[in-house]
């Protein structure tokens, strides 16, 4: 027998070892993680993390898009303690509840703004988003068979979106790395370009007329496929790990008359968007458009324990429920009462502390005055931000938007140099992005610009 792993007397080239031994990571090149070792976190508060060598590091990430509430949330651990103490775990399967399911889908339904009386009143829990995204693609197939359109099997995504990676989450997001994995797509599920304004935009268009020409690429799909084809269209509000690509405004009201148009269901994945992020609870509202189905997880505990879910709107949810008799479909921690206290007791966090609204009206708007000043940096082809997500796209020639050559990996330099000054930022090919925690302070503000220009100026320099 193994000997047991003590962990907190384990230095770090141990635990690099020891990880490299037996840890397979998400998304990672083991070969090359076994080469330099992984970084070790250990601790965190407020929006820092620090590394088991000491150095603390500025989390411009909040951890993968969900730590809205900073980290450091006593009172996170003490509901989980509590729920845990109280009832750790019962199932939703068999005609049982819990009473923290039941407040937080309550609670939910509460939070989510009808448009055009059009209500969210049912949520149905997973512990993910990804596993959101494949009930939404049961629910919308479920939804036309029971409507009597069973043939509406085709679910429309965009490319480079993301929208997890099980295998209907990974067929739905649109990153050709993962399709050339596992056989993916699965079928019926196609894709149309994304709304990318920098890349795609013919010279001397508008944004205005670039985002409706991107909005009709739906159309032209939908025409292709035969409307009575067509089950849904999936798509975040911003797309996240794409890019933090920001769509046009006249893209969401153009994209919502096509889906009026041929009747088909719009789902909102607000895996990353809601609670927040984009100044509001859910980013539709932001948008104004109309979603039948919204995936969240992520932000709706800020990550201190996994839950996701659907929020389920009328439309559907009364054919579900009215129609469909029993819907063979759920998962062992649909309604974890854990994680359903501690997403309560960080909806609380949010409404008391004011998240969205700082986002929306003083934090938010002050990143943007931050970011637009990177415009003048000769690396920096564009900045943009949408309340708490921003992006910076590093290009060989701004006059022309000349990209960098790909192997040049430009993007992964600037990252390297963040990690090096004590800075996590995302490179999406050479797109740095950020998603910080909601409670960022605009001196924190200040002081992440100073390391994002340090990490510029770097970039720069390795190059010439
Ligand atoms: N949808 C979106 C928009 C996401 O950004 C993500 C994860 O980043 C997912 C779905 C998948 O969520 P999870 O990793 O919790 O399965």
């Amino acid at each position: 027998m193994n000997a047991p792993v003590h962990p907190h007397a384990l230095s770090t080239a141990e635990l690099q070892a020891l990880d490299s031994a037996h840890f397979l990571h998400p998304f990672t090149d083991h070969k090359g993680l076994a080469a330099k070792g992984a970084r070790v976190i250990t601790h965190a508060d407020d929006i820092y993390v620090w590394d088991s060598e000491g150095k603390k590091i500025l989390d411009a990430m909040s951890g993968l898009w969900c730590v809205n509430a900073g980290y450091g949330r006593k009172e996170l651990a003490d509901v989980a303690h509590a729920q845990m103490m109280k009832l750790p775990f019962y199932n939703s399967f068999f005609q049982t509840t819990n009473e923290p399911a039941v407040r937080l889908a309550a609670r939910l339904a509460e939070l989510a703004p009808a448009v055009d009386g059009r209500r969210f009143q049912h949520v149905f829990f997973s512990s993910s988003g990804s596993e959101s995204n494949d009930t939404n693609v049961r629910m919308a197939r479920r939804y036309w068979d029971l409507m009597g359109q069973p043939q509406r099997k085709v679910i429309i995504s965009r490319h480079n979106a993301y929208h997890g990676s099980t295998m209907a989450g990974a067929s739905l997001g649109g990153m050709s790395a993962m399709h050339a994995q596992g056989d993916l797509p699965i079928p019926n599920i196609t894709h149309i370009q994304q709304p990318y304004y920098y890349e795609l935009a013919e010279p001397g268009e508008s944004q205005d007329a670039f985002g409706l020409r991107a909005a009709r690429w739906l159309e032209d799909k939908i025409l292709e496929i035969g409307p009575e084809k067509v089950a849904a269209f999936i798509a975040e509000p911003v797309q996240g790990a794409g890019g933090v690509i920001i769509p046009p405004a006249t893209y969401w009201p153009e994209i919502q008359r096509i889906v009026d148009k041929y009747g088909i269901l719009l789902i909102s994945d607000e895996v990353i968007c809601a609670f927040g992020r984009l100044g509001h609870w859910f980013a539709y509202e932001k948008f104004g458009y109309k979603p039948d189905l919204v995936t969240f997880a992520k932000a709706v505990t800020s990550g201190y324990i996994p839950l996701g879910g659907v929020l389920v709107g009328d439309r559907v949810a009364q054919v579900l429920i009215d129609k469909g008799g029993e819907f063979n479909h759920g998962y062992t921690y649909s309604g974890h009462p854990v994680a359903c206290a501690v997403a309560l007791a960080n909806l609380d966090i949010m409404e008391r502390e004011n998240l969205p609204g700082r986002v929306r009206d003083d934090v938010g708007p002050y990143l943007a005055e931050v970011f637009e000043q990177f415009k003048s940096h000769p690396l920096v082809g564009d900045a943009e931000t949408c309340g708490f997500v921003a992006g910076l796209v590093l290009v060989q020639d701004k006059a022309t938007r000349k990209a960098f050559p790909e192997d040049w990996a430009v993007g992964m330099m600037c990252r390297a140099h963040c990690f090096g000054n004590g800075l996590v930022m995302r490179a999406v090919g050479d797109r740095m992005i950020i998603a910080p925690p909601l409670t960022m302070t605009r001196a924190q503000i200040d002081e992440m610009a100073v390391l994002i220009k340090k990490a510029l100026d770097l970039t720069l320099q390795e190059l010439q």
